[in-house]
C-alpha cells in the first residue's frame, strides 16, 4: 500500500509499504479518507527524520472502518470514525480518568505520524490502511450526513481548542475569553469557535497575524491587532496559542486576578521566563499540557454534529490525495487532504 513519508528535511514522498495486519481482537483496520495537517507537522517535516531514515506523516483523520476484531462493539466495517491520534487502551487507570494521552500501556508520545518524537513508528494517516489497536477506545463514530473533510482535524487540533476553553467556561459560565494567537493559528481559531458555541459573552482574538484576525472575525470573534506590547485589558479566561516569549508574557499580563491561563503550546525550555512571582501574587491558575485525544473526541464530534461548531470554517486550503507530497507544506492556516480532492 501507499504511505506518505518524510524522507529528508522538508521532503515528502509516497512509499510502497507492507499493509498493516488487524491488531488482535480489540483492533481495527481503517482507511483514512480526509486528513488535516496538524500545527506540529510542518515543524516535524522541516526538521526531517531523527531516528530512522524516514517517518510516516499525518495524524488527524476521519477514516472508514475496513475490518474489526471480535471484541469491537463501537464500530462496524463501513462506518466513518474519528481516530484518536494518540494510541491508548481505554482500560488502564489513566485512560479511565480521561488522561488518554498518558495511557499507562504505551510509552509517552505514542502517536501516529510522530516517530521523530517517540522513536516508535505507528504509521501515518496519509496511508491506505492504518492499524488501530484499541478500536472501542480510539474510534469515535461520525454520524451520517457530516462532511468528513470538515471534521478531519477533530481528533487533535479541534479537540485542543475545545479543551482550552470548555472546562473553564463550565466553571465560569458566559465569561469573556481572550485568545492570544502568536502561532498554532488553527487551534486558536477552533478555541474561538468553541468558546462562542459554549456561551462566552465575548471572544477577543489578539494576534499580530492579519490573516488569522480576518478568519477570527468571520467566526464571530472580536479581532484585536497587537504587537504583544501593552495589555489592552484583563480577562478571566486567557488562552495562549503559540511559542513566542512575547506572546506568552502578553497572555499572562492579560489575566484577571484569580484568572485562568490555558496554554496549548509546547515551549522548548529554557527561555520563556514565566513571571511566576506576578502569577503567584495575582493567583493566576496556569494550565498546560497535551490534549487527551481519545477522551475529548466524542464530545467534539457531538458539538459538530449539533451544528454548534463548524470546524470546516477554519479550513483555508483543501487538496487532493495525490497532491500531498508537493502541497502538504503550503501556506495555509488549515490544510486538509481528501481522497476526493479539492
Ligand atoms: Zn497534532
Ligand atoms: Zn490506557
Amino acid at each position: 500500500m501507499r504511505e506518505l513519508r518524510c524522507t529528508a528535511k522538508g521532503r515528502l514522498e509516497w512509499r510502497e509499504v507492507a499493509e498493516p495486519q488487524l491488531p488482535g481482537p480489540q483492533g481495527a483496520l481503517v482507511r483514512p479518507i480526509s486528513v488535516a495537517r496538524c500545527e506540529i507537522d510542518p515543524l516535524l517535516i522541516s526538521a526531517g527524520p531523527v531516528h530512522a531514515g524516514e517517518f510516516a506523516v499525518g495524524h488527524e483523520a476521519i477514516c472508514e472502518v475496513v475490518s474489526v476484531g471480535s471484541e469491537v462493539t463501537k464500530v462496524r466495517p463501513g462506518d466513518l470514525a474519528a481516530v484518536s491520534f494518540q494510541v491508548s487502551c481505554g482500560a488502564c487507570w489513566r485512560c479511565s480518568a480521561g488522561h488518554t494521552a498518558n495511557c499507562e500501556r504505551y510509552p509517552v508520545l505514542s502517536d501516529y505520524g510522530m516517530e521523530p518524537l517517540s522513536g516508535v513508528e505507528y504509521g501515518g494517516m496519509l496511508a491506505d490502511l492504518v492499524a488501530v489497536p484499541h478500536a472501542n477506545a480510539m474510534l469515535a463514530p461520525i454520524p451520517a450526513g457530516l462532511d468528513p473533510a470538515a471534521l478531519a482535524s477533530v481528533p487533535d487540533n479541534v479537540a485542543d481548542g475545545y479543551r482550552a476553553v470548555a472546562p473553564h467556561l463550565s466553571q465560569r459560565r458566559g465569561a469573556p475569553v481572550l485568545i492570544a494567537c502568536h502561532g498554532a493559528r488553527s487551534i486558536a481559531a477552533y478555541a474561538a469557535q468553541v468558546a462562542l458555541a459554549l456561551g462566552s459573552a465575548e471572544v477577543t482574538f489578539a494576534s499580530d497575524d492579519k490573516r488569522v484576525l480576518d478568519l477570527a472575525a468571520e467566526l464571530g470573534a472580536t479581532p484585536l491587532l497587537t504587537d504583544w506590547g501593552r495589555r489592552p485589558g484583563r480577562w478571566p479566561i486567557v488562552v495562549d496559542c503559540g511559542t513566542s516569549r512575547a506572546g506568552l508574557h502578553y497572555a499572562v499580563s492579560c489575566c484577571e486576578p484569580d484568572g485562568i491561563l490555558q496554554s496549548v503550546s509546547f515551549y522548548p525550555a529554557p527561555g520563556t521566563d514565566l513571571p511566576l512571582g506576578k502569577m503567584y501574587t495575582l493567583g493566576v491558575a496556569f494550565h498546560i499540557g497535551r490534549a487527551h485525544s481519545a477522551a475529548l473526541t466524542p464530545a467534539v464530534v457531538e458539538l459538530a454534529a449539533t451544528g454548534a461548531i463548524s470546524p470546516g470554517a477554519v479550513t483555508t486550503m483543501t487538496i487532493g490525495w495525490d497532491e500531498a507530497p508537493e502541497q502538504y507544506l503550503a501556506d495555509a492556516i488549515k490544510l486538509v487532504v481528501t481522497r476526493s480532492g479539492a
